[in-house]
């Protein structure tokens, strides 16, 4: 299963396969952790690589969707 990862100005995207997942991260799209052992993607601001963000491929790509309500 390939998962299109959308890149966003100004980060570098990158796959964590699930073998490198060997910690707890919060994902900031549903504020829910993800266990050890799970693929996902991490965000990483080019001026501020300590800021990387961890996400669910799901949540990544759904933060895009999202329409201000009017
Ligand atoms: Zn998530």
């Amino acid at each position: 299963m390939v998962f299109e990862l959308e890149p966003e100005d100004g980060h570098d995207v990158r796959r964590i396969q699930p073998y490198q997942a060997n910690k707890t991260y919060l994902c900031p799209g549903c504020n829910r952790e993800m266990p050890p052992g799970l693929g996902h993607m991490v965000a990483i601001p080019l001026d501020a690589p300590d800021l990387r963000r961890h996400w669910h491929y799901g949540c990544w790509q759904a933060r895009r969707r999202r329409k201000p309500l009017s």
